[in-house]
């Protein structure tokens, strides 16, 4: 075969194609790049040379796409997860050929991953579900991969895995991790354990901001403090460069002037949808989501902040409020004893939660947009924003 071809093709040059397909051939892999939409294949093709020189191609249809690789194939896929994946599964497997295989690097729902293995294979296709963590900057320089599905499909590509993983004390990040949608399924249980640990996090700035009453610039050492120590880890190193950002465009820091509504695309509720139906209680993460769900009823949170105040005294208003002070009580005597009250600390959180207009999921927000450009609503004008956080910290 051609010297000319390329080793391995990616297809889907969004935030996390783009970046993992330049962090390949950074590595020394020529890689051919496709994508539906071609500007975004010329943008990849203009990153590669000005971030020296990369041995990247960019193709323009799937054809020509395919036949621009080395047999047997590998093709890493990096779109929307769903019906996307199945539409450039049917653009490429119509070039394919048997002994050929397609990596989904998605965040796919692990069952769609095994209907796909089974179907491709009937084409004599080979096929990995693979967990791509890390987001923008880990697809760029060294994700965590999470590899599933077909092993000779694995092995075929294990030096390139191996080479782009991050590279940690015992290793790269990346191991086979078993058949089927294996890896899909591992992949989602992490980004649920990331939902558990975003709301904890969110939840000390809370306790940090209005119980202690400190600034942002404050909040902000701490968790730069935190972070140089036994916390250290990157959703406290990246919740510290958050509370560094002021707002370009107005007064004060930005994280003041993102709307407390959290974004989601779906991982979490599966991790809880799964936790339930293999009946694993798993608290953290239901709480994070209910929060997110929560955090979506802005409005609603205004009404309730206004009627359900914190005082809770006014004659005119029903039973709960005016109970609510030995409620507390108890709950809090509860903790202290370290007897669990699960109903009765979810159903005040769930209050407390429901009856404030601001809620501390900005922060979760900003979090998102930094780690995986999910974009973020402001407070003071309608739009979606992306900021480049780490620049600016
Ligand atoms: P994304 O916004 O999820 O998807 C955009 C990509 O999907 C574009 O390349 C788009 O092509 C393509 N696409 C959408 N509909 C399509 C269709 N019907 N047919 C063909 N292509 C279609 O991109 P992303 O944020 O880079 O994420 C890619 C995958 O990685 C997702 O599964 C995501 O959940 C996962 N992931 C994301 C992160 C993160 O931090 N962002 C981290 C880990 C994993 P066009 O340009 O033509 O519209």
């Amino acid at each position: 075969e051609s010297a000319a071809l390329s080793r391995i093709g990616l297809a889907g040059l969004a935030v996390m194609g783009q970046n993992l397909a330049l962090n390949i051939a950074e590595k020394g892999f020529p890689i051919s790049v496709y994508n539906r939409t071609s500007s975004k294949v010329d943008e990849t093709v203009d990153r590669a040379r000005s971030e020296g020189s990369l041995p990247l191609t960019g193709q323009y249809t799937p054809r020509d796409f395919v036949l621009s690789l080395q047999r047997p194939r590998s093709v890493i896929i990096l779109v929307k997860a769903g019906a996307p994946v199945d539409h450039t599964i049917a653009a490429l497997s119509d070039h394919l050929e048997p002994g050929d295989c397609i990596i989904d690097g998605g965040n796919e729902w692990y069952e769609n991953t095994e209907r796909r293995i089974a179907h491709v294979a009937d084409k004599g296709l080979l096929y990995l579900g693979m967990g791509v963590s890390g987001g923008e900057d880990g697809a760029r320089h060294g994700p965590s991969l999470m590899p599933g599905g077909d092993r000779q499909a694995y092995n075929n590509i294990q030096d390139i895995l191996t080479k782009v993983a991050a590279q940690v004390e015992d290793g790269p990040c990346v191991t086979y991790i078993g058949e089927g949608g294996s890896g899909n399924f591992v992949k989602m249980v992490h980004n649920g354990i990331e939902y558990g640990d975003m709301q904890l996090i969110s939840e000390a700035y809370d306790v940090l901001k209005h119980v202690g009453g400190l600034s942002n610039s404050e909040i902000g050492d701490i968790f730069a403090e935190w972070n140089r120590g036994e916390l250290e880890s990157f959703l406290i190193e990246i919740t510290a460069d958050i509370f560094k950002v002021k707002d370009e465009d107005g007064e004060g820091f930005l994280v003041d002037k993102i709307l407390d509504k959290t974004g989601m695309k779906g991982t979490g509720k599966w991790t809880v949808q799964q936790a339930a139906e293999l009946s694993i209680a798993a608290p953290t993460i239901a709480a994070s989501l209910d929060c997110r769900y929560l955090s979506g009823l802005k409005e609603e949170r205004e009404s309730a902040a206004a009627v359900l105040r914190e005082a809770g005294l006014s004659d005119e208003l029903g039973e709960m409020v005016q109970r609510q002070a030995a409620w507390r009580r108890v709950v809090g005597l509860a903790v202290s004893a370290g007897i669990s009250t699960p109903g009765m600390c979810a159903s005040l959180a769930y209050f407390d939660t429901y009856r404030r207009a601001r809620l501390p999921a900005n922060l979760v927000q900003a979090q998102r947009d930094l780690f995986g450009a999910h974009t973020y609503e402001r407070v003071d004008r309608p739009g979606a924003f992306h900021t480049e956080w780490t620049k600016l910290a």
